[in-house]
């Protein structure tokens, strides 16, 4: 069976004011399908960076990235399209919600997107939704809810669209240590329970105790894979 992604030397850089900075170095990794990793390390060591690659968000600089054992410089935009709407899904550390719309209609807005009929989207917006613990809010504006219960929406959004991969960058960081536990036990669920794969990165200890496996960055560069 093919690894869920597999990267081979990638090395990404920024241009900050004239200056390269190297975000990502020779970074060699791999994935695996169903599984819960933690992409640690401290700010700047390049998280970030890696799951926008891996989302599909950032192009590729050097080296080589393979998805489903296909190297993503392979697929043409039909196909890096199909796979950003229907397998991946994102979480971000703060939410990205739209603040006119309800936690429905937000999980929703996601869905039309996809193309996916009235009938079955309202179907797939409430299980979402019961699933994060939020069944009795759906009607709620993310400035009448708390941070955890914001995170919960964004996750109901990311899972809704039933994803092969749910990316989370941070996902804890804005939030009470309480809540944020309760926001990565959600997030384990999705891989135990209904066989989401989830790349979660944080430095939250809990979240690297927890995951099947860790891979830690420092300044670009793998320090640690288990
Ligand atoms: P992390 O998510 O682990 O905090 P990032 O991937 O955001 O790390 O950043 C890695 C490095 O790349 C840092 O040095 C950061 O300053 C730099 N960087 C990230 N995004 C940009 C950008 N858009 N422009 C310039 N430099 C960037
Ligand atoms: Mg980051």
């Amino acid at each position: 069976m093919h690894k869920l992604f597999q990267g081979k030397d990638v090395t990404l850089s920024y241009m900050m004011d004239d200056v390269k900075v190297e975000a990502l170095k020779n970074l060699s990794f791999e994935i695996d399908s169903g599984k819960f990793t933690c992409l640690a390390g401290a700010s700047g060591s390049g998280k970030s960076t890696l799951l926008n690659l891996l989302g599909l968000i950032e192009p590729m600089q050097a080296g080589e990235i393979k998805y489903l054992g296909r190297s993503t410089a392979e697929l043409n935009e039909n196909e890096l399209n199909r796979i950003r709407r229907f397998e991946i899904g994102f979480v971000f550390q703060s939410f990205h919600l739209i603040d006119v719309l309800t936690a429905e209609e937000n999980v929703e807005y996601f869905l039309v997107r996809q193309g996916i009929v009235k009938e079955s989207r309202k179907e797939l917006v409430r299980s979402a939704l019961e699933w994060v613990g939020l069944g009795d809010h759906v009607r709620k504006r993310p400035g009448q809810m708390s941070g955890g219960q914001r995170q919960r929406v964004a996750i109901a959004r990311a899972l809704a669209k039933q994803p092969r991969v749910i990316l989370a960058d941070e996902p804890t960081a804005n939030l009470d240590s309480k809540t944020g536990a309760d926001v990565l036990q959600l997030l384990l669920g999705l891989c135990s329970d209904r066989g989401c794969s989830v790349v979660m990165a944080s430095h939250d200890p809990q979240a690297m105790k927890l995951a099947d496996c860790l891979i830690r960055l420092r300044d670009g560069q793998m320090i640690e894979e288990k």
